[in-house]
């Protein structure tokens, strides 16, 4: 079993970077849930759902997020009703969480919703929210206290942040679940997801920091700052102004004790003795996976 910490659209990309080269009843994916909001009444999931609908085929490649073919005509209506229309949810996305709320409220886990959505939606991997309960990201930002969507969709994540919090986390558990996807793996790889806000809320859950301490040498990650900056999103922005060097040698500082292995960029070669100094073995490799052969090369570097 080859399990992988999982954000979202970067570790989509290693996912099913991943799933051409194993075999999909070897490959588990354990997910952030610190995205996750209740909007409009419905409980939404970012992070599971941008894996599902990019490994079944159905990611929106244009937008970046959200399904393929999809329509607005929901948030129209609520823009002239003055509801809350910041949050974009497409016609299509709303049946996801629509179904996902109601099997909620009858008392099913999100483990449970996620399994079923994945099946009727031909998601072939296991995917795990990594808690049933939840683990809301918040900011303290130079505007004041934000939610994660406030921060990452309305401010489109370009306030400065001062710290990063993880409500729910210290009563948080894994589930039995993600505790058998850690223990079975024979290797863990932690994808090139943000490690602030998407691999961060999962280690501040009790037993992950230490499952990863105690698997170091199976554990294997993949840094998402490529020549100091990250391909999207505020990763490299929220490493400096979190006090954390903005490269590949920050993100090895971030998961120091935690990591047997750095996978850096090519571009990045000359950080690699830099990188090794935090206590981890480094390969060097191309890690854009901007089509099939470069995202082979990293598999190859992330399972050697
Ligand atoms: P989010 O939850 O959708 O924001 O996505 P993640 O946290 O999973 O991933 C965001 C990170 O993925 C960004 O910091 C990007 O730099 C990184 N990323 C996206 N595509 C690639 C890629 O092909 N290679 C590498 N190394 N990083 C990537
Ligand atoms: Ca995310």
């Amino acid at each position: 079993m080859i399990t992988v910490l999982s954000g979202g659209v970067g570790a989509a990309r290693m996912l099913r970077a991943l799933r051409t080269h194993i075999p999909a009843e070897d490959l588990s994916a354990i997910v952030n849930v610190g995205d996750d909001l209740v909007l409009h009444g419905l409980t939404i999931c970012p992070d599971l759902d941008t894996i599902t609908y990019t490994l079944t085929g159905r990611n929106n490649e244009v937008l970046g997020w959200g399904l393929q073919g999809e329509s607005w005509r929901v948030m129209e209506q609520l823009g002239h009703l003055g509801g809350a229309n910041w949050f974009g949810l497409g016609d299509l996305d709303l049946a996801t969480h629509l179904y996902r709320s109601q099997r909620l409220a009858e008392g099913a886990t999100k483990t449970a919703v996620t399994g079923e959505l994945a099946q009727r939606l031909g998601l072939d991997i296991a995917l795990w929210p990594v808690s049933d309960d939840p683990v809301a990201t918040t900011f303290d930002s130079e505007i004041g206290p934000l939610s994660f969507q406030e921060y990452f969709v309305r401010h489109h994540h370009q306030v400065a942040v001062r710290a990063v919090h993880f409500a729910g986390a210290e009563s948080a558990t894994l589930t039995t679940q993600t505790q058998r996807a850690l223990s079975t793996a024979e290797r863990i790889i932690i994808a090139p997801s943000n490690p602030l806000i998407s691999i961060g809320p999962m280690l501040a859950i009790a037993g992950l920091r230490e499952e990863l301490q105690r698997r170091r040498q199976d554990v294997v990650a993949v840094s998402p700052i490529i020549a100091g900056a990250a391909l999207k999103g505020p990763a490299d922005r929220l490493l400096g102004e979190l006090g954390y060097e903005v490269s590949c040698v920050g993100v090895a500082q971030y998961y120091e004790g935690l990591i047997g292995t750095l996978v850096i960029d090519e571009v990045d070669a000359d950080l690699a003795d830099r990188v090794a100094a935090t206590g981890c073995a480094v390969r060097v490799t191309t890690t854009i996976m901007s089509d099939a052969s470069h995202a082979a090369a990293l598999v190859r570097a992330v399972l050697a």
